[in-house]
């Protein structure tokens, strides 16, 4: 692991953000960790310091200036938003209809055909979320340079369809339900955040 890396994570477990136990993922796998980002990012000056570096590490990755910061709600708000402060750019987010789970902006939220954008989000796990993000800025014909996490749970191998960084990339092991060894043992799952059902 990379030394930067590691102080990512050496963040996150000062903070209480490195838990442990049995977690249902927002993809449906389950895991016996979890990273709560939440739990970094309540910290303003954390937040502004993983930002500082997510924006260095966009910066290097791309070759022109980045117009605009995109992030899917809830998860990317408050570490794009620090993005965004750092790149000196807007920031603005997408929300999924409830009813079609498709990826919007809205709340008179625009993107120009061209503008060159970055997308951040807390954790990517399987990308899925932006993925999506990034389909609905290219159908609005924005340009998107590039795309960027916190954390990468995929080990790197998730594909958004465009380059893409880490603060840290862990290989964490996930299973599907009906191959899931905590699952076989009886130990409740929780999704992450919320109490043992
Ligand atoms: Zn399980």
């Amino acid at each position: 692991m990379t030394p930067q890396a590691e102080s990512v994570l050496d963040l996150f477990r000062a903070t209480g953000a490195y838990l442990e136990g049995h977690f249902r993922l927002t993809s449906g796998l389950h895991s016996p960790n979890y990273l709560q980002c939440a739990l970094v990012l309540r910290h303003p000056s954390a937040a502004e310091d993983l930002g500082r570096r997510l924006a260095a590490q966009l910066r290097a990755m791309v070759a022109e200036p980045v117009a605009l910061v995109v992030s899917p709600a809830l998860g990317g708000l408050i570490i794009g938003h620090e993005v965004a402060r750092a790149l000196g750019t807007p920031f603005l987010f997408t929300e999924r209809d409830p009813d079609t789970r498709k990826m919007l902006l809205r709340r008179g939220f625009t993107v120009r055909p061209g503008d060159t954008v970055v997308v951040v989000e807390d954790v990517i796990t399987t990308g899925g979320s932006t993925r999506d993000v990034v389909d609905t800025l290219h159908a609005a014909g924005a340009r998107v340079l590039a795309a960027g996490s916190i954390i990468d749970r995929s080990g790197g191998t998730a594909d958004v369809g465009v380059p893409r960084v880490a603060l840290a990339t862990l290989q964490v092991a996930t299973h599907r339900p009906e191959e899931c060894p905590l699952c076989r043992e009886g130990v409740p799952v929780v999704k992450p955040g919320s109490r043992p059902a």
